[in-house]
């Protein structure tokens, strides 16, 4: 079941935020989470969501849920 969370105002999907970080759509995404920090533009909450890109990569991005800063764990 997906567990959908508001991201500047709108209910996103686990894939649909990870879509918004990667800027494309992934193949699947874990659960939304929060992560462990402040967004470092504006101080709101940060969410994080571990997807799958491809078949071959795994990333861990965040993203802010207020204003549009994101990361990923990406080298
Ligand atoms: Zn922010």
């Amino acid at each position: 079941m997906a567990e959908n969370r508001v991201v500047e105002g709108r209910m996103v999907t686990p894939k649909r935020l990870a879509a918004i970080i990667e800027g494309d759509d992934v193949m699947d995404a874990e659960p939304i989470a929060d992560a462990d920090r402040d967004c470092p533009e504006c101080g709101s909450n940060v969410l994080e969501v571990g997807y799958m890109p491809s078949v071959a990569e795994f990333v861990t991005g965040q993203k802010c849920q207020e204003c549009e800063w994101h990361d990923t764990d990406r080298e």
